[in-house]
This record gives C-alpha cells, sequence and structure tokens, in this order.
C-alpha cells in the first residue's frame, strides 16, 4: 500500500477551556486531535494542562519517533525539529547469505510502516478484561521507494524491516485521538464515564476491553483525508442500549484496517440524540 499524504491548513476549533482529562482550568495547553507530526491539523484549544499534557506527549513521541520514524521521515511528514531528522536511516539486506544492516537517504529508503492489527474491543465481543494487547496482525504501508527499487538498486533478493512496535503507546495514542475527537465534536463529556481515561493517563491497562481493530468504510474517506475520523452510535452487545464509538482510520487513502475506539454511553439516548444529531 502506498500512502499519499495531504497537507493541509490547521484550524482551531473552539476553546475547551478545562483539562479534558483532568478537569484542571489551571495552565492549559492546545492539543492536536492526531498529532502534528502525522499530518493532524485539527487543534482543539485550551484542553489540556501541562501535567495531563507530559503524560499524552510522552507516549506519542514514543510512537512518532520510535516505529513510525521510518515512514515519517521518508513520507516528508511535519516536524517542529528539522535539525533532528535523521541524514539515514537503517534498513537490513542479505548480502552472500549474510545479513546486514545498511543505511540509506530517506530520498532512498523504503520507509515501511507497520501498522499492528488488534483484536475487536473486548466490549463488543464479550471477551472479559484482561491486562494485555494481542496483536492479530500487522499491515505495511509504503511510505518511500519501492521495496523492488531498493533490493535491486543494493543488489539483493532481501530486505528486511525491524519494527520494535510499542503497542501500548500505540494504543494509549489511540485512544487519545478517538476521545479528543469526540470532544470535538460534541464538547465536554463526562469525565468520569470514559471507561478507556485512565488507560490514557496510565492509570490502568484495560485497553483491550475498550479499543481494537475493525473493518469499516466511512463516508469521509470519499474526501481522501490523511486519516479518517468519525463517531457512530451502536447497540451494546445484548442490544439493550447503545454506545459512543469513534472509529478511525490512519493513512485512510492506502486502505488500511481501521480501529474502534468505545467512548461512553449516554444515559437518555433521545435527548443525546437531539443534542448532537448524531444518527
Ligand atoms: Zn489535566
Amino acid at each position: 500500500m502506498k500512502n499519499p499524504l495531504l497537507v493541509q491548513n490547521t484550524v482551531r476549533l473552539k476553546s475547551v477551556g478545562s483539562c479534558i482529562y483532568c478537569g484542571s482550568t489551571e495552565q492549559l495547553t492546545d492539543e492536536h486531535i492526531v498529532p502534528f507530526a502525522l499530518g493532524g491539523r485539527l487543534i482543539l484549544p485550551d484542553s489540556s494542562c501541562v501535567k495531563c499534557a507530559r503524560i499524552t506527549s510522552l507516549f506519542e513521541q514514543k510512537v512518532l519517533r520510535g516505529f513510525m520514524l521510518n515512514a515519517r521521515t521518508t513520507g516528508g511528514f511535519p516536524t517542529r525539529r528539522k535539525k533532528e531528522r535523521p541524514k539515514t536511516l537503517p534498513l537490513g539486506i542479505e548480502k552472500e547469505g549474510k545479513s546486514i544492516e545498511t543505511e540509506l537517504s530517506p530520498a532512498e529508503h523504503p520507509g515501511l510502516l507497520h501498522l499492528p492489527m488488534l483484536e475487536p474491543p473486548g466490549f463488543f465481543v464479550g471477551r472479559d478484561a484482561k491486562e494485555t494487547l494481542t496483536i492479530i496482525g500487522l499491515e505495511t504501508i509504503q511510505f518511500g521507494q519501492s521495496p523492488y527499487i531498493v533490493a535491486k538498486k543494493l543488489n539483493t533478493t532481501t530486505i528486511t524491516s525491524t519494527t520494535n512496535l510499542d503497542i501500548w503507546s500505540f494504543a494509549r495514542l489511540l485512544a487519545k485521538i478517538g476521545y479528543c475527537f469526540a470532544i470535538s465534536e460534541l464538547g465536554l463529556l463526562p469525565r468520569e464515564k470514559i471507561p478507556i481515561l485512565p488507560f490514557i493517563l496510565g492509570k490502568e491497562n484495560n485497553a483491550s476491553m475498550w479499543l481494537g481493530s475493525a473493518n469499516f468504510q466511512l463516508s469521509v474517506e470519499a474526501q481522501k483525508p490523511t486519516h479518517a475520523m468519525s463517531l457512530v452510535l451502536v447497540d451494546t452487545p445484548n442490544k439493550s442500549s447503545k454506545v459512543l464509538i469513534a472509529r478511525i482510520k490512519f493513512f485512510a487513502p492506502c486502505g488500511a484496517t481501521g480501529y474502534e475506539v468505545y467512548i461512553y454511553e449516554p444515559v437518555d439516548i433521545n435527548s443525546f440524540l437531539e443534542i448532537h444529531h448524531l444518527k
């Protein structure tokens, strides 16, 4: 899958006025819904206190400078630290039966991104809560040179790309994006009713209950955004009520599988629908 990056202007949404993670109204900072470094353009102004911003930026950086670094560099994604951008990137190749590591410039590198596929959220499939996250597959998106051309140039038939996948940081980033997106669309939500909030803040490890991979098509994908997001109300497994979920597709134009994040269960679904005009 080859990714086209669409660069769009930044959009500052309405100021939130309190920390969406802890409720503090002191020293508020702006929050990008999708990180700036992944081409995210939506900003929630005054929505995170310094303390919570420190927590969220820590896991964001682990993802962005971790397993997404090669893709971000070769794909020319935005960075605030241009000077720190790597001049070369590692790539494993096989030469005369031996595995060796070589360094290539970003222009020569395949810049492969391996997106993890997760089990569906436990809540929807009746799985018990657990403190592990299960990766059921990887989807590879190419941001740089074609791996075939790279292999040909290096006079080898085998190139290997190694991923140090920090799945917990990735899941926290996913949860954060879903939660931020819900707030950007609906305004502040009752924090005590958002089960994934303690996970975002690193207080719990129960994410497999509330997020995972899912197959869906979003109408917004027709506009070919870099990342597609949508909020949907879905039935609970016993169909007794409805819950709000965020659907997220990173690098949507390449056709990667999406993710679902459980946001919350509105108390009164009819008034919720009336206020938010959701279908
Ligand atoms: Zn806070």
